[in-house]
């Protein structure tokens, strides 16, 4: 027997109807160094419509991939919102890839239109001869003049492009399984793997994000959407908002803790979401700038572990929460959320709260372990996490990669533990797992210990070589301005807080972590500056 309800696809479209319309009161801010630019969500709906039309001018007229190399605004909220609505797929191009994996995403995607803001023009003319597909390019915020189109590239201004549209559009119908938008992995190794987000997968994961053991973000919000565009669809904020009526406030190209910190006391929003190098640079900010940030009723905090030192930070200085957060591009991409359960307290709840949390009842997960066997959910055994669920990625674009989904699971690649009330730890990416002595050292909880350290800013840990244990810890550690701290302080620093067999004898004092395209820690290129002895190491025992 069949239900008996109506089969309405899931749409970005109903989306956006929904929100410029219900809400066209809400808005976005986009910040312009000095001030917000801000556009109701009424008027987005009107651009929107416009821009679909400008694009339809262009020959946009199926499923051709729409690419946005963009910073967070309120344009490139405007093709978050067109592109799929009008059946075209949006490519968000993460503007911090090597030259040689932009011109390989642009190439495999097949994008036929760029949108490029006009600070990143420069960026982009360098590769532009190089893509094979691109027809079109289009520039918002800036003049179209400054790029340098090879033979058989056309440049349009983007207001230009949307002057004297109509702003109403007949959106199409879609198959709630066709595809909206795609983001490529930022792996550090091999080439990126395309992500292919369809309609229905966004819809179900923007009700996640509102939903309140979510983000809990409502109409009552005013969000900051740090986390970029192009990096796992800014955690699905965009989508969310305009499914909630939450507001949104974009920092474009103004990210540094200075700019972050004026935002904060400009737009005053209730929430924010970043990864930890963000939160950790605006804190040593605010410790020199003090400044009154309580108006956030919260900050999703996701991308890499959390230190629970800049938890307690937030909380005790600043009166602001910090909710731990896991996900991957792959998961769309929010996985679990670290709310603890109801009735604990003090020292109890903070440890839920350190966990990377739990997953909502979407999202299914196992432990696998080394003998490819599923492990309890005891909070102790360890294994490679393996998710699914409707917005996981059951495979990659065009691209096979069978070690990385079976069974219709996707294997994370990340390593941890989950307790019997389903809260995950995550000790480690499988790569970074530090293996000494036929034991593993997790590279993350010698991090959270040092970085709990108050003369601390940053610190990274990597397994080196090492004769007789294979693998050692080596702490790479970046000290506050102002600050001084030595490896032997540090060292003892851990002694009451680690087995002894695992505190590092190998400690290194560097400027800043190298970082990834997305701000994370950039462990291959630590291991590599090491291994080419760019390092000064200091040995304590
Ligand atoms: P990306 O696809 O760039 O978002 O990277 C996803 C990866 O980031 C995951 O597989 C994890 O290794 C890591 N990650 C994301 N969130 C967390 C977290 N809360 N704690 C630890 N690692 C995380």
């Amino acid at each position: 027997m069949l239900g008996t309800m109506q089969n309405v696809p899931l749409s970005i479209a109903q989306l956006l109807r929904y929100g410029s319309t219900v809400h066209g009161s809400s808005t976005v801010a986009t910040w312009t160094g000095s001030e917000s630019r801000v556009a109701t969500y009424a008027q987005i709906g009107r651009r929107s419509a416009q821009l679909a039309h400008a694009l339809r001018s262009l020959g946009v007229d199926s499923d051709q991939r729409v690419g946005t190399f963009m910073w967070n605004n309120n344009e490139h909220l405007e093709a978050y919102l067109a592109v799929p609505s009008m059946g075209a797929v949006l490519h968000t191009l993460n503007i911090r890839l090597f030259p040689e994996q932009l011109i390989y995403v642009v190439n495999h995607a097949e994008d036929y239109v760029i949108i490029v803001d006009g600070t990143l023009v420069p960026l982009l003319n360098q590769q532009l001869p190089k893509f094979t597909t691109v027809r079109h390019v289009v520039v918002a915020n800036g003049d179209p003049s400054t790029v340098q189109a090879p033979d058989g590239v056309e440049v349009h201004g983007y207001e230009d492009l949307l002057a004297a549209q109509p702003e109403e559009f007949d959106w199409p119908s879609l198959d709630e399984n066709t595809a909206a938008a795609m983001c490529y992995t930022s792996g550090t190794t091999g080439d990126p793997k395309g992500v292919v987000y369809s309609h229905r997968s966004i819809w179900l994961h923007s009700m996640q994000v509102c939903m309140t053991d979510g983000m809990a973000l409502s109409q009552r919000d005013k969000t900051l959407a740090i986390v970029p565009q192009f990096h796992a669809m800014s955690w699905g904020l965009p989508y969310a908002a305009f499914m909630s009526g939450a507001s949104l406030v974009m920092p474009d190209r103004f990210l540094q803790p200075e700019p972050i910190a004026k935002i904060l006391a400009t737009e005053k929003p209730t929430f924010a979401a970043a990864v930890p190098t963000v939160w950790q640079g605006l804190l040593q900010y605010l410790e020199q700038n003090p400044q009154d940030i309580s108006h956030l009723r919260e900050v999703v905090v996701g991308g890499s572990a959390v230190p629970p030192s800049l938890m307690h930070a937030f909380e005790e200085k600043h009166n602001v929460r910090v909710v731990h957060a896991w996900g991957m591009t792959e998961t769309s991409p929010l996985g679990s959320v670290a709310r603890p359960p109801r009735g604990v307290t003090g020292e109890q709840e903070w440890a839920y709260r350190y966990t990377q949390g739990r997953f909502p009842a979407s999202v299914q997960a196992r432990l696998i372990g080394a003998d490819g066997k599923e492990l309890p959910w005891d909070g102790k055994s360890v294994g490679e996490l393996e998710v699914a669920g409707p917005w996981i990625a059951a495979a990659y674009y065009r691209d096979p990669d069978p070690e990385k989904f079976h069974d219709g699971w996707l294997r994370t690649g990340d390593v941890g533990h989950i307790t019997p009330d389903g809260f995950l730890t995550l000790t480690d990416r499988a790569k970074d797992v530090i293996k000494s002595g036929g034991e593993w050292i997790s590279s993350v909880e010698l991090e959270n210990h040092v970085m709990a350290h108050p003369a601390v800013a940053e610190a990274a840990v990597v397994g080196i070589p090492d004769e007789k244990w294979d693998e050692r810890p080596l702490v790479a550690v970046v000290i506050k301005e102002g600050q001084s701290v030595t490896a032997a302080e540090l060292r003892e620093f851990l002694v009451d807080k680690v087995a002894k067999w695992q505190l590092p004898e190998y400690w290194t004092f560097i400027d800043e972590v190298p970082k990834t395209s997305v701000g994370k820690f950039d462990k291959k290129r630590l291991r590599a500056r090491h291994a080419q002895g760019e390092l000064t190491v200091e040995t304590v025992k």
